[in-house]
């Protein structure tokens, strides 16, 4: 076993090879306040990647309603379940084991196998309030948030250290240097299967058609030509942001992923404490219960709702957020300068341009050049 620096974990962390970070490295951010599970992004995936044999009950990004939701049933639970007691110090270093630590003797994950029966509710639990119980009109006066529930959109979180690679027998799962995209090659791949037991996010799948595993690709043509993934530039909720993510000690405040992780602290990754450094983030949902999310996003999650509280004293927080789902190229810079958000692309040459605050424009009732009333009421 080698040492491996996780920043998530802000300690070295047990992996079955060397270290070997990408020249950058593919990243997702998704706000959870906004996201209405419209399913949209699900479809613009199923359609472009998972429309084929075998492939009928994947879906490389599902939406789940958390808490009582799973793709595949009880997948996040299980796992936690099995890896035990998990514990931080007040640094946030986390003291507790990582499923490779924590894995048994002869095997390299921790891990659980779902059944097929588990992978057939992709939407169970949607909606399903947790909280005090409602009989009695009791959510009536205990409003607005004793009762809870938020959506949780996934992809692959194309981790920088991957559990489907770390427990590949064949070594067909590799890392892309070039944008840390985590992919299988299909050739040498013979469908053992232990990649879908190893991913504690379950975003490795079999498929019984081909005696594959497959997964999500991270849209990587798109990514190669400078466009965001399927998933992201579908979203009618313009929760989603694509981008580079840098490790801390190379951060940009000019890099959109960057600000939002490194420099606000805003946005999260989920289950930073299984030890894989997951590469899609999120900022995490202000009303929902507390302990839920200390558990899933970690001890930096209530720092990261008082700043998303104080966004409208942030103008360059409140430029960026504008941005997000503006254009459907990845951006690799951006400024906020006189009231006007900018992205750019990696050479520098600008993708877009929007106004901080949408301007509001009167209009006289009477337009004297067409000789025309505009409206009904004059
Ligand atoms: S398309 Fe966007 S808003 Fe709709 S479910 Fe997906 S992430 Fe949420
Ligand atoms: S989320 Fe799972 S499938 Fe994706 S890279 Fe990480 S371990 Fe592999
Ligand atoms: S990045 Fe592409 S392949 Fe991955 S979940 Fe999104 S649309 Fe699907």
């Amino acid at each position: 076993m080698s040492k491996v620096k996780n920043w998530h974990l802000k300690r070295e962390v047990e992996y079955p090879y060397d270290g070997s970070r990408p020249s950058r490295q593919w990243a997702i951010i998704f706000d959870l306040n906004k996201c209405i599970a419209c399913q949209t992004c699900t479809l613009a995936c199923k359609t472009t990647w998972t429309s084929g044999k075998g492939q009928e009950y994947m879906f490389w990004n599902n939406v789940e309603t958390k808490p009582w939701g799973g793709f595949p049933l009880g997948w996040d639970m299980r796992v936690l379940e099995k890896l035990g007691r998990q514990e931080w110090n007040q640094q946030g270093e986390y003291l507790g084991k990582t499923l490779i630590e924590a894995a048994p003797a002869h095997e390299r994950v921790l891990h659980f196998a779902p059944t097929d029966e588990d992978w057939m509710y992709p939407n169970v639990g949607e909606d399903d309030c947790a909280g005090a119980k409602m009989e009695g009109g009791g959510h009536m006066a205990t409003m607005p948030h004793d009762k809870w529930f938020f959506y949780l959109p996934r992809t692959c979180a194309h981790c920088t250290y991957p559990a489907c690679l770390a427990a590949c027998p064949r070594k067909a799962i590799y890392k892309r240097p070039e944008d840390g995209i985590v992919l299988i090659d299909q050739t040498r791949c013979k469908g053992y299967g232990e990649c879908v037991r190893a991913c504690p996010y379950k975003k490795s799948m079999y498929n019984p058609h081909t005696r594959t595993s497959e997964k999500c690709v991270g849209c990587y043509p798109a990514v190669e030509e400078g466009v965001q993934p399927q998933c992201v530039v579908n979203c009618i909720g313009k929760i989603r942001v694509m981008g580079f993510v840098s490790p801390p000690e190379k951060a940009r405040d000019d890099n959109p992923v960057d600000f939002l992780i490194h420099k606000l602290g805003l946005a999260l990754p989920y289950y930073p404490q299984l030890g894989l450094e997951p590469n899609i983030y999120y900022i995490p949902p202000i009303h929902a219960d507390r302990e839920y999310l200390r558990q899933m996003f970690g001890p930096k999650v209530d720092a990261a709702i008082e700043r998303y509280k104080k966004l409208p004293d942030d103008a360059v927080a409140q430029g960026l957020l504008c941005l997000i789902g503006s254009t459907d190229r990845i951006m690799h810079r951006f400024e906020v300068n006189k009231g006007m958000a900018v992205g750019f692309d990696d050479k520098g040459a600008e993708l877009v341009r929007v106004p901080v605050v949408e301007p509001v424009i009167e209009r006289a009732a009477y337009d004297d050049k067409l000789g025309a009333i505009r409206n009904n009421t004059p």
